[in-house]
């Protein structure tokens, strides 16, 4: 297969949003067009116009969702431009018109969240309303037809937004189950590899300052011996708890082992990331309890050096760990200040 077609299907492959807006812009051209056509030989402007305006704006927040990646605004524009299209053709058609408006109803609802796809068709069934109202006579042959319609209009939108509602809730339940640990609460260890990957490209393009504490706890093997795996997970969930609420809200915590937890940094130095570990360290100390009193914890950091890959600098911090650990636990040891890596690639090695 040649490679631009390839790289547009994998786009739409990885991207839904932008998927549904590519297909419900090509069927929004390909329905409308020959009507817009259709209405100009027939002399009805007013209608071709509407049906035109659509074509053209659905053309362009497609062509504008592919080459900004934003789907949130071409989606809302598409969701006004149909509606209100939709609404003067339903106006100056009448029934013919008005069965638009149940498709209407689902392409809302591919477009917009459920809440703004709502009130887009609450704003489009009470426009027809308030017109039907104010000049008797158009859009409804019949008060009879005008109350089934607005009735059927109701339900089938409320059917769609709760369904649009279900799935969303369940799409952001999936999400977060993917990145978070279910025990402690913290993310795992799949968003804490993309976080860092995330962290080391943000250095490299924008210069911004990294650290990590790995804070492993100190005999955590004794509590559940001791007290059961139980008391062993309450503890963990305490302690995720306590370094949630005592810690930045730009630092981001993952759970990466058993009982080993790292915190991403932004912003700091080694100073910085030293008074950090100190904090963190005393709060644990002073307030984590198990079932046989104090528990505390050793804390290995490092800062982001330039040029170094995620993996070397999580390696590095752990290496401080296993230091502390060495050195009686309960203590932190933070790296000595950065030395780029290709000065350390320069520097002669040690006989
Ligand atoms: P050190 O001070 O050297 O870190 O000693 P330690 O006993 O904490 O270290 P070690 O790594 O030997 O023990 C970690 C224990 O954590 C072993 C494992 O049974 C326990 N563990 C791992 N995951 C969980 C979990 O989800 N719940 C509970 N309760 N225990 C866990
Ligand atoms: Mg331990
Ligand atoms: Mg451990």
């Amino acid at each position: 297969m040649p490679k631009l077609p390839m790289l547009l299907l994998k786009r739409l492959r990885k991207n839904y949003q932008l998927s549904i807006i590519t297909l419900m812009g090509l069927f929004g051209v390909m329905a409308v067009t020959p009507y817009a056509v259709y209405r100009l030989v027939q002399g009805n402007y007013l209608v071709s116009f509407a049906d035109t305006t659509m074509v053209v704006s659905t053309i362009l927040a497609v062509l504008h969702a592919w080459r900004s990646g934003d789907t949130v605004k071409p989606g809302l524009w598409l969701a006004v431009i149909f509606s209100a299209g939709a609404t003067v053709i339903a106006i100056n058609l009448g029934v013919n018109g008005l069965f638009w408006i149940y498709p209407l109803i689902l392409f809302n609802f591919f477009m917009v969240s459920p809440g703004k796809a709502m009130i887009t068709m609450l704003l489009v069934l009470g426009t027809l309303l308030g017109y039907a109202l104010f000049v008797p006579g158009t859009v409804f042959e019949s008060s009879y037809q005008m109350i089934s319609f607005l009735v059927t209009g109701l339900i089938a939108s409320l059917f769609t937004y709760i369904f649009a509602y279900r799935t969303n809730t369940q799409r952001d339940q999936l999400q977060a189950m993917a990145i978070l640990d279910p025990l402690t609460g913290a993310r795992n260890r799949r968003a804490m590899n993309d976080e860092l990957r995330i962290a080391v490209s943000t250095h490299r393009r924008h210069g911004s300052s990294y650290g990590v504490l790995v804070m492993d706890l100190d005999h955590f093997k004794q509590i559940n011996d001791k007290f059961g795996h139980p008391a062993g997970d309450q503890v963990l969930t305490d302690f995720v708890e306590l370094i949630q609420q005592c810690s930045r809200q730009e630092n981001r915590l993952f759970r990466f082992g058993g009982e080993e937890f790292l915190l991403l940094v932004p912003n700091t130095d080694k100073a910085g990331l030293q008074a950090a570990a100190a904090h963190l360290q005393n709060q644990v100390r002073e307030h984590l309890r198990g079932p046989g009193g104090p528990v505390t914890m050793s804390v290995g950091g490092a800062i982001l050096r330039s040029g170094e890959p995620w993996e070397s600098w999580l390696q590095r911090a752990d290496q401080h760990l296993y230091e502390a650990k060495s050195a009686g636990r309960d203590c932190s040891i933070i790296e000595a200040d950065p030395t780029p890596v290709s000065a350390l690639a320069a520097a002669p090695s040690s006989p």
